[in-house]
């Protein structure tokens, strides 16, 4: 057997990277701020520059960051915000921790919210709607803000999966309202822990953001909103610092290894596979393919030593908490046939040849 190929491993990092990273926290040890200051304030210019927004609030995750990005809309309770069936939990738990419902819709074939059928969603009761760029590949936002103007909506973008992909030039995130992002330590850019982010081009909503992120504080001991503690941690912020100067490399690097699976798994079995990954508009964040034999294709790679992953196995609308007695057939379906191939900096061209032989070995043998 080849050597094994795991999934994503984070031990993996390179070594130069590890040695930046301890030179950083030995740093932050010996200055003793471990609660906003410099690193934060250095993040937050680093993630305005990178992503060219006015605004950003570097805060504690990608879950915090859609729940304080909804409570600044001020939504009441029995307001409702449209979600995706299939995404990951944080986006349809935040609308409830908020105090809204959420109102699921059935997925296009990529996962992506299909707007076909946002008009089956909608009820006088609809205040918001958050697209989830699923993967790291963007929804139409164009088509998407085309639709929701008029019925006076406000957008937040669950941009987790997508920092560092670019619709026409504008990065995911800075689209709608607000942007969430994740930096959970698998994401593209990961923290040692976690962090998440907020963006925004609205100066009211930024300051509305900032506030109730720390305890809706305006200045010093006075506060007038009932806000939360949702602060990015120091540290964290010092250790991306020093990742984010490795952002474009693991881009360019991502892209090379899904160009390779791109050529080597064409017109293999039943596969359908993300043609569009190689566009700035998908970040490359996961290799999703998609085939009528998942199950058993994931077996045979775990017998082979290669590590997959399924993003998701449950749509939220069919989970204990948000049952809603609905049918998303599309997004049902795609739970039954996805699976994610390892991608990541840390693998070489030669794990994807590997990992791409053994797929169209199992296509061939049966
Ligand atoms: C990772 C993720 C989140 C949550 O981010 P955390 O930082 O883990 O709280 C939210 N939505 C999506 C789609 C995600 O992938």
């Amino acid at each position: 057997m080849n050597k094994p190929i795991p999934f994503l491993e984070l031990s993996q990092i390179p070594l130069d990277l590890k040695k930046s990273l301890k030179e950083k926290f030995s740093q932050m040890l010996d200055k003793g701020i471990f609660s906003g200051g410099e690193e934060v304030i250095l993040f937050e210019s680093k993630i305005k520059g990178f992503l060219n927004v006015p605004y950003a609030i570097p805060c504690s995750n990608g879950s915090d960051a859609i729940e304080i990005a909804l409570r600044a809309l001020n939504l009441r309770s029995g307001d409702e915000v449209i979600v995706p069936a299939l995404t990951w939990v944080s986006t349809a738990e935040a609308v409830i921790m908020s105090g809204a419902k959420p109102i699921f819709v059935d997925t296009d074939q990529n996962g992506l919210m299909d707007m076909e059928k946002l008009d089956s969603s909608l009820s006088p009761k609809t205040k918001a709607i958050i697209p989830v760029h699923l993967y790291g590949r963007m929804v139409d936002m164009e088509k998407l803000i085309k639709w929701s103007t008029p019925k006076n909506l406000r957008i937040i973008e669950d941009a987790a999966q997508a920092f560092g992909a670019f619709q026409k030039g504008i990065s995911a995130g800075n689209w709608g309202d607000i942007g969430c992002f994740s930096f959970y330590p698998t994401k593209n850019l990961g923290a040692l822990g976690e962090a998440g982010a907020l963006i925004t081009n609205d100066e009211n909503l930024h300051r509305k953001l900032i506030q109730l992120a720390n305890h809706g504080q305006t200045t010093r001991d006075e506060h007038h909103d009932v806000g939360r503690n949702a602060k990015i941690d120091s540290i964290q912020a010092g250790f991306m610092n020093v990742k984010m100067d490795y952002f474009e490399s693991w881009q360019q690097k991502r892209k090379l290894l899904a160009s390779q699976y791109l050529e080597n798994l064409k017109n293999v079995g039943d596969l359908l596979i993300p043609l569009d990954i190689l566009e700035p508009n998908h970040n490359a964040h996961l290799f999703v393919i998609q085939t009528n034999r998942r199950n058993d294709l994931k077996i045979f790679l775990e017998r082979k030593g290669i590590g997959t992953a399924i993003h998701y196995p449950t749509i939220i609308p069919k989970m204990l908490p948000y049952l809603d007695g609905k049918e998303y057939p599309c997004a049902e379906k795609l739970t039954k046939r996805i699976l994610s191939l390892p991608l990541n900096p840390w693998m070489t061209e030669d794990d994807v040849l590997s990992i791409s032989f053994e797929i169209k070995r199992f296509f061939e043998n049966v």
